[in-house]
C-alpha cells in the first residue's frame, strides 16, 4: 500500500455504492459525539443499542451526552457475548424499538465491540426496510475490523455470520481512550487482526507492532491512536476497492480458512484471535512448502504472534474435528477451499483472483501438522 498516512485525529474516507461515510479515530473524540452525529445525520430518534457489559459505563455516557446536546436518545441493552448474535436478539430489539414508538426517522448507534456492531448494526439494516447506524466500536477488535466495511448479521445454528446485510454506517468514531477498560484478553485477541493487516498490506506497519506491542497491550492511547488509524486506513482501502466481497477483499480472510475451522473445531472455546493467529501460522507455513511465500516469513510472524499471544504450539488443537469442518464449510458456502498466502510480509501473492485454491488433503495436512516445528 502507497498511500501516505494521515494525521491522527483526522477521517479515513470510505467510499460505498451509495456514497460514502467517515472513520473518525481519535483519543477524547466522544466527547465531541452528539455534535458530530447531530451534524451528519438527519434523524429525529436515536437508539443507543449496547450490550450488558458496554451499557453502564460507554452506552450509558452516549445516551447521556446525546440527551445533554438535546437529542431525543434511550438505550437498549442485550446480554454480552457471541451467545447474543442471534435472531432472537434482533428480534427482540427491533420489538423493543418499535414498541417505543421508533420510526423511520430513528437512527441507531451501535456502543460495543464487534457482536454489538454486527447485531445492532443489522437491526439497524432491517428496521423498516433500514435506517441509518452510527458505530461507536469500543473494542480493538471493532474499531479495526468489525466497525469498517459494513457487515452486519448475527449467527445461526448452520454457523456463524449466515444471515445478515450490509449496511453501511453513516458514521464510525473509534475513541482508543475506551480500550482502557476492555479486558486484558480481549486486547491481545482484537490486535491479532491488527497484525493480519500488517502482514498483508504494509510491513513497516507490520514492525511498529512488534515494537509497540507491550504499549498497545497497555491500551496506552498514544500507541493505539496511530495503530487504530493505520488499520483502518488499510482495511478501508480494501473496502472501498471491492464493498461487496468479489475479489480484492478476500485478502482480509488470511488466516481464517484454517482459523474459522479450527475455531469451530474447538466448539468456539478458542479465542477467535487466537485461531486466526494459528490458521495464519499454518497457512504461511503451507505458502512457504507450495513456493510460494519467502522463506522465513512463518519464522517472523511466528515470534511477533507469540509476543502478543503466549506461546502458540502449546495450545490445544483438534486438527481432525477441523478437517471435518472445512468440508462442512464447503458445503455450506460452496465450492473448493480457497486459501489467502502471502508473498512476503505485508504483501499478498495475487493467485488466482488474490486466493489459491487448495486441495482438502492438503490442508488436512497442514492442520494435522499443528505448529510443532517440522
Ligand atoms: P464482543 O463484542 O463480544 O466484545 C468482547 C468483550 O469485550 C465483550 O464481553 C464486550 O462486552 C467487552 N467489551 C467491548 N468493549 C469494551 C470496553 N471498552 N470495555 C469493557 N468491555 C468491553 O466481541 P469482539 O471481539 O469485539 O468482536 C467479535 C465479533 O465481531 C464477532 O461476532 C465477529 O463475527 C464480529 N466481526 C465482524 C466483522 C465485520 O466485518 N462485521 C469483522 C470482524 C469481526
Amino acid at each position: 500500500m502507497s498511500e501516505t498516512r494521515r494525521p491522527a485525529g483526522t477521517a479515513v474516507p470510505v467510499r460505498t455504492k451509495d456514497g460514502s461515510y467517515e472513520v473518525l479515530v481519535q483519543s477524547g473524540v466522544l466527547a465531541d459525539l452528539a455534535r458530530l452525529v447531530a451534524d451528519r445525520v438527519r434523524a429525529a430518534r436515536f437508539a443507543v443499542i449496547s450490550d450488558s457489559n458496554v451499557a453502564p459505563t460507554h452506552g450509558h455516557a452516549v445516551m447521556e451526552e446525546c440527551r445533554e446536546a438535546g437529542l431525543d436518545a434511550s438505550l437498549f441493552t442485550f446480554p454480552a457475548g457471541e451467545a447474543s448474535k442471534t435472531r432472537k436478539s434482533w428480534s427482540i430489539l427491533t420489538d423493543e424499538l418499535l414498541d417505543s414508538g421508533y420510526g423511520r426517522d430513528a437512527c441507531v448507534i451501535a456502543v460495543g465491540g464487534g457482536v454489538t456492531t454486527d447485531l445492532a448494526g443489522f437491526v439497524a439494516a432491517t428496521f423498516l426496510r433500514g435506517i441509518p447506524v452510527v458505530q461507536v466500536p469500543t473494542s480493538y477488535l471493532a474499531m479495526i475490523d468489525a466497525s469498517v466495511g459494513g457487515k452486519t448479521g448475527v449467527d445461526v445454528h448452520a454457523g456463524k455470520n449466515l444471515v445478515g446485510a450490509f449496511h453501511a454506517p453513516s458514521l464510525v468514531v473509534a475513541d482508543p481512550e475506551v480500550l482502557a477498560t476492555l479486558p486484558i484478553e480481549e486486547r491481545a485477541q482484537g490486535l491479532v487482526e491488527a497484525f493480519k493487516h500488517g502482514a498483508i498490506l504494509d510491513a513497516e506497519y507490520f514492525a511498529s507492532l512488534e515494537e509497540g506491542v507491550a504499549d498497545l497491550m497497555a491500551a496506552d492511547a498514544t500507541a493505539a491512536e496511530p495503530a487504530v488509524l493505520r488499520s483502518v486506513e488499510l482495511k478501508a482501502a480494501v473496502v472501498t476497492e471491492d464493498e461487496f466481497e468479489g475479489g480484492y477483499r478476500q485478502i482480509l480472510n488470511f488466516g481464517h480458512t484454517l482459523g474459522h475451522a479450527l475455531e469451530a473445531a474447538s466448539k468456539y472455546a478458542l479465542g477467535h484471535g487466537t485461531a486466526v493467529a494459528i490458521g495464519m501460522l499454518m497457512e504461511t507455513r503451507l505458502g512457504e512448502s507450495m513456493g510460494v511465500t519467502e522463506t522465513g516469513t512463518y519464522e517472523r510472524l511466528k515470534v511477533a504472534l507469540e509476543g502478543l499471544l503466549g506461546p502458540l504450539e502449546e495450545v490445544a488443537l483438534e486438527p481432525e474435528a477441523a478437517v471435518q469442518f472445512l468440508r462442512t464449510d464447503k458445503k455450506v458456502r460452496g465450492g473448493t477451499p480457497r486459501v489467502v498466502l502471502l508473498k512476503r510480509l505485508g504483501e499478498v501473492d495475487e493467485g488466482d483472483r488474490w486466493s489459491h485454491a487448495v486441495d482438502e488433503g492438503v490442508l488436512a495436512e497442514a492442520l494435522a501438522a499443528g505448529l510443532e516445528v517440522v
